[in-house]
């Protein structure tokens, strides 16, 4: 669960971290009573659940409450990467004399979190990563000890910040390790981190990304999800019982099982594809969730042919193939569908299919390169 921007900051702030003064608004009215409030120049800010605002027109300056006003109303009427924008977060407008990336995270291989630091912050970490990485420091956390002094230090040292501020960079940097870790998050991060013209450190801007698998020990955590804000397929899925997860590739999978999924994943990958999404419609799944298991696949804009892979025992592939049918009546097929159904059932589920002029494949390998193909087809097309 992706926090805001806003309630990011506050948990940052409970960490003694300092943020901005400032507060959240609805509506351009309220920003505007906000400004009024902190008093001289503010900066107005989108809060939607992507990177980029900056860039996308989403975070503005303004001189005076009218002007607040004026840009809160404007940036309320925006869509940021397809997402509408509700709320606006108007804070004490900074000083910066240098912007610093601070980041902790998961790193699975190594089996522990990682401090990640730069002083080029600012920009997206991952466009520093491509262009400058050597101008990351990076710092792995035993979790049993947590941050040490020592270690912030070494993370101050290697990004070269000047000596005043390694106090408050220490402070910061644990007091954001504790925010993470207290929150099971899997990603804690200020970017940027200003040095300002009165020669302090301040946390602009915060992201917080929280583990969805430890929301039931986070009552509080849990209450700050904003559903408006989810992406429609997340929610979609959540309501349907289903896991999604969007990736970057252009085959849409759909796949009863965890690990079958995974599976199928890493088998059109050999077959030189990338899978679009991560999508386990589960065991025993009826005709209702397989069609909305299709429509939220077919919704990816970046799906070029779609891969259903079911293995049927519990899930009976003739109600897979009812489910696809009764999808379809709804959400035309816009790609190549390539199935794979063995198992309970099968015939049944291949005819009904066959039918339809859908084609299946036996296996999943052939299914597969059936898929990238049709993919292919379907960007050279
Ligand atoms: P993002 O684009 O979504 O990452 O949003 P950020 O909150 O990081 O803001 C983007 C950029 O806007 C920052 O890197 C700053 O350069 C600028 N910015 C944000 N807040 C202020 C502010 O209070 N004063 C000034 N001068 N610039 C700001
Ligand atoms: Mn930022």
């Amino acid at each position: 669960m992706k926090l805001h921007e806003y309630q990011s900051k506050q948990l940052f702030a409970q960490q003694a971290i300092p943020i901005p003064r400032g507060r959240v608004a609805m509506t351009a009215a309220e920003a505007k009573s906000i400004a009024e409030e902190l008093r001289g120049r503010v900066v107005v800010k989108a809060q939607v659940l992507v990177g980029g605002r900056g860039k996308a027109g989403g975070i503005r300056l303004a001189n005076s409450p009218e002007e607040a006003l004026e840009i809160a109303t404007q940036i309320l009427a925006m869509q940021i990467k397809g997402l509408p924008v509700r709320k606006v977060l108007v804070d004490e407008a900074a000083n910066i004399q240098a912007e610093i990336y601070l980041g902790v995270t998961n790193d699975r291989a190594a089996r522990r979190p990682v401090m990640i630091a730069s002083a080029e912050g600012g920009v997206e970490i991952e466009e520093v990563a491509r262009t400058a990485p050597s101008k990351i420091a990076r710092l792995h956390v035993d979790p049993l000890l947590g941050l040490r002094e020592y270690q912030a230090r070494d993370l101050a040292a290697s990004i070269e910040l000047p000596r005043e501020h390694w106090r408050a960079f220490i402070d910061i940097a644990r007091g954001l390790y504790e925010a993470y870790r207290e929150c099971d998050a899997t990603l804690a991060e200020i970017n940027p981190l200003v040095i300002t013209g009165a020669g302090t450190l301040l946390a602009l801007d915060g992201k917080m990304v929280v583990d969805d698998n430890a929301l039931f020990r986070r009552p509080k955590l849990a209450e700050m999800r904003d559903l408006d804000e989810e992406a429609a397929a997340e929610s979609e899925a959540r309501k349907y019982g289903l896991s999604y997860v969007k990736l970057d590739g252009d085959i849409g999978c759909m796949v009863n099982g965890a690990g079958l999924a995974m599976a199928t994943m890493d088998v059109i990958k050999l077959a030189g594809g990338a899978p679009a999404n991560f999508l386990d419609i589960g065991g025993g799944a009826g005709a209702d969730k397989v069609a909305a298991a299709l429509e939220i696949i077919l919704s990816d804009k970046s799906v070029r042919a779609v891969l259903l892979n079911v293995f049927g025992g519990i899930t009976r592939c003739d109600e897979v193939a009812r489910g696809i049918l009764m999808a379809l009546q709804d959400v035309p097929l816009s790609v190549p569908m390539v199935t794979r159904l063995v198992g309970t059932n099968e015939e049944e589920g291949r005819r009904l299919l066959a039918a339809k002029d859908l084609p299946t494949a036996t296996t999943l390998a052939e299914a597969a390169r059936l898929a990238v193909a049709a993919a292919r087809q379907g960007v050279a097309a």
